[in-house]
């Protein structure tokens, strides 16, 4: 399904057809749910081109990638110490959604884990293989290759900064659960929209009577991957919920400074086989 096939007045997370266009941006429109208040752009990846040639990694891109290699290393850190009181790594199974170069299996790896990681950009795979050695996945969580080959396999499933740009997030949350085993445990974290700057935004919009959108430009994007919904930290707790995780811990930041709160950080455990 691509943008045009369809229909954003059906909401993505409550699926009741009474979304409404609200927040009108320079080349896409917000959709806001008059049922469950779910924010999410008019917009949805292509598909991938079928037999469509790889893109080869060449000096420009490598440049690209290693300019901007080490900005994460801290919140990798940050993760990996927030799993770690959750679960023991050593010799457990991992996968990693949205992999990037593979640096977070890394230090999964040097904890023990067995670790697998999926990562749609080729670039990044080629990337991670050459100067890591890691070898990404490009099958995608709904393929054939995980859904049937790795149900009920993961002892830790890990999305970080990912829910907010894929098309459909029930149902990939759904998916990636069917792959833990009982009692595993999935973590996540993704920009929340209860933060000043959005709240403030929706309040300018409109005042100005649609004129001004301030910084919600900056939440969403209508780029392939890009920023496709924004949640409140309930409605992503209820949806881990419905997917078949018991929340076990809720934050918005990984530390204790003030004013760092500006993420949704959530661990769910499978409570039951799905
Ligand atoms: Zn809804």
């Amino acid at each position: 399904m691509n943008t045009s096939e369809y229909n954003f007045k059906r909401c993505k997370l409550c699926k009741k057809t009474v979304a409404i266009p609200i927040y009108a941006l320079s080349d896409s429109t917000i959709y806001v749910c008059q049922n469950c208040d779910f924010h999410f752009l008019n917009q949805l990846d292509q598909q991938p081109e079928k037999n469509k040639t790889e893109e080869l990694l060449t000096e420009k891109s490598r440049q690209y990638i290693e300019l901007r290699i080490d900005e994460n290393n801290h919140l990798r850190q940050s993760r990996l110490h927030f799993i770690k009181k959750y679960l023991n790594l050593f010799q457990s199974e991992t996968l990693d959604i949205g992999a990037g170069l593979g640096q977070f299996q890394i230090l999964l790896n040097e904890h023990g884990a067995r670790s697998k990681g999926i990562e749609p950009s080729s670039l990044r795979r080629q990337y991670a293989l050459e100067k890591f050695g890691i070898d990404l996945h490009s099958e995608l969580i709904n393929s054939d290759y995980w859904q049937t080959g790795f149900l009920q396999h993961f002892d830790l499933i890990t999305l970080w900064d990912v829910i907010e740009h894929v098309d459909f997030p029930q149902e990939t949350l759904k998916l990636a659960t069917k792959l833990l085993k009982p009692g595993g445990i999935l973590c996540l974290d993704t920009p929340s929209r209860e933060v000043f700057p959005y709240q403030l935004s929706q309040q300018v919009y409109r005042l100005s009577g649609g004129k001004i959108s301030l910084f919600l430009p900056s939440f969403y994007s209508t780029v392939r991957y890009g920023h496709k919904q924004i949640f409140t930290s309930k409605q992503l707790s209820d949806l881990l919920e419905r997917s078949g995780l018991e929340i076990i811990s809720s934050t918005c930041s990984y530390t204790n400074k003030m004013f760092s709160n500006n993420k949704i950080i959530l661990a769910g455990r499978k409570t039951a086989p799905t």
